[in-house]
């Protein structure tokens, strides 16, 4: 951590801005309803915190938890959930709010399996959209911000548990 280089990639008034236009579409998308909101730990939490608070709709919120096994930081491609969200989601409209879609492993487990409990729409949006990494086939319907590839920390994101609390989004360059 402490010989780690990094740039900012994103700075926290790009961040506000993105953040604030996201939550105009989504409360557009979804005017006159009431949304559930799908945090997913850890990385989500604080895209999650300002987003919910600059929709314009009621909004439920709730948190889902997964692990994927795999060493290190290749994902062999099993996605588990160790902690499932609380509420019934049958009838209602979910968002799911994930901080990156990188393979696209764990998004593709997480939609599959709360499709299978009927939620009357379920979408997903993304603060980070990492493109060059796909595994499986996987659009986020709504994506803050889109980049090939590379190691991103801050706003949320770690480094070893460690980094999340920067306001910024800082992209790792000794990695
Ligand atoms: P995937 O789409 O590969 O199944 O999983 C995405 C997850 O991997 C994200 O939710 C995030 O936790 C982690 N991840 C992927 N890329 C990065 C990154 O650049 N920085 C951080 N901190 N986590 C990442």
């Amino acid at each position: 951590m402490e010989d780690m280089r990094k740039e900012i990639l994103y700075s926290r008034e790009q961040i506000d801005r993105r953040v604030t236009e996201l939550a105009a579409e989504i409360s557009r998308d979804y005017a006159g309803r009431e949304l559930v909101v799908i945090g997913v730990l850890k990385g989500a939490f604080v895209f999650m915190a300002d987003l919910i608070r600059r929709l314009g709709i009621p909004c439920i919120i709730d948190f889902a938890r997964l692990a994927s096994y795999g060493a290190g930081a290749v994902s062999s491609g099993r996605i588990a959930i160790t902690k499932d969200i609380e509420m019934e989601i049958r009838d209602r409209d979910v968002l799911i709010v994930e901080d990156i879609v990188d393979t696209g492993l764990t998004l593709s487990y997480l939609v599959r399996t709360f499709q299978e409990r009927g939620p009357r729409s379920l979408k997903v949006c993304a603060f980070l959209d990492k493109r060059m990494r796909r595994q499986v086939s996987f659009e986020a319907d709504y994506v803050g911000f889109t980049l090939d590839d590379g190691f991103v920390i801050g706003y949320g994101l770690d480094f070893n548990e460690k980094a999340r609390f920067f306001p910024d989004v800082y992209i790792v360059t000794n990695l």
